[in-house]
């Protein structure tokens, strides 16, 4: 029933957005989110532009509000990520600048279990469904995190280090799930990729040198090309550029093909992210 609704909307391809509350502290700004509507329409404004020029509306499959919970965020995706144990392969991407949210949707900002991000309620939902269905099912999970920086894919590093550079380098969680019927002997293999994004946002040419730069035209290579594969792929065209990035040759044999793609894109609601804003749903647009 879910893979028939996926496959109603273009190529397995869905897009989420969601808006990040205003922080403690933060009282007095304003926002950039003028409305949102009931089938997934947003319109942000930018007041520096006048008329006509300062509002952009776009549309995506579901706007997740500031008020809206973990619990909630997850009880959407379940179906998508228990489809894990039935074979097939999906990747949850989370995409925004810096601060709007991605590490919040996909790690969550705390240990307690209401804080529980994406990661650890799929992992927590599927080690679950396992034990329910331990008699008539055999599962192994296998779990590996990845993290890819400057176009290098490292395993395993330290906390700290991802931490101090986690706004510049794409972490990939990755669940391997083979499964075993134990009744006919039937296997199957699905994977589950979860991919906190590195920043989205434009670096100023004449802010960054050196480290900083390279930093920048790797992530703006990786990002784009992540863009032109899921472009290709809505577009169901022949050829999809995966040599592109590493990134996307990483998650090459999950993208495409029956695999199942979502985007979460992050947004800031301060008007002084707007146009930052507008260039981030711009891409979500783009590839939903
Ligand atoms: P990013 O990973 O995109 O740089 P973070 O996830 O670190 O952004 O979020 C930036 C800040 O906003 C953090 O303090 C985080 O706890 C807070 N935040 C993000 N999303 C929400 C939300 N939905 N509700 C409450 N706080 C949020
Ligand atoms: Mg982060």
């Amino acid at each position: 029933k879910l893979f028939n609704e996926v496959q109603e909307l273009k190529g397995n391809i869905r897009v989420y957005c969601r808006v990040r509350p205003f922080l403690p502290g933060q009282d007095g700004k304003s926002t950039a989110v003028d409305y949102i509507g009931e089938n997934g329409e947003i319109l942000i404004s930018n007041p520096s532009k006048q008329g006509k020029d300062g509002y952009r509306m776009f549309k995506f499959n579901k706007i997740f509000n500031t008020h809206v919970s973990q619990a909630e965020v997850f009880s959407d995706i379940q179906p998508l990520i228990r489809s894990v144990l039935d074979g097939f392969n999906v990747c949850i991407f989370a995409y925004g600048q810096t601060g709007s949210g991605k590490t919040y949707t996909m790690s969550g900002p705390g240990k307690s279990k209401e804080d529980w991000g994406v990661n650890y309620r799929a992992l927590n939902d599927l080690f679950d469904i396992s034990l329910k269905r331990r008699n008539t099912f055999s599962y192994e999970v296998e779990v590996q995190m990845v993290e890819i920086y400057n176009e290098q894919a490292n395993r395993a590093v330290g906390s700290t280090a991802l931490n101090e550079r986690s706004s510049r380098s794409h972490s990939i969680l990755t669940v391997h799930v083979r499964g075993l019927d134990v009744k006919n002997g039937s296997t199957s293999r699905g994977c589950l990729h979860l991919i906190d994004l590195a920043g989205s946002e434009r670096v100023e040419r004449s802010e960054a040198t050196g480290d900083r730069l390279k930093e920048a035209q790797h992530i703006n290579k990786s990002l784009s090309a992540l863009g032109d594969v899921i472009f290709a792929l809505a577009q169901k065209n022949a050829h999809v550029p995966y040599r592109n990035s590493k990134l996307t040759q990483v998650l090459q044999s999950s993208l495409g093909g029956q695999a199942k793609t979502l985007m979460f894109v992050q947004i800031n609601p301060d008007v002084e992210s707007c146009s930052e804003t507008i260039s981030t749903l711009k891409f979500a647009e783009r590839v939903s």
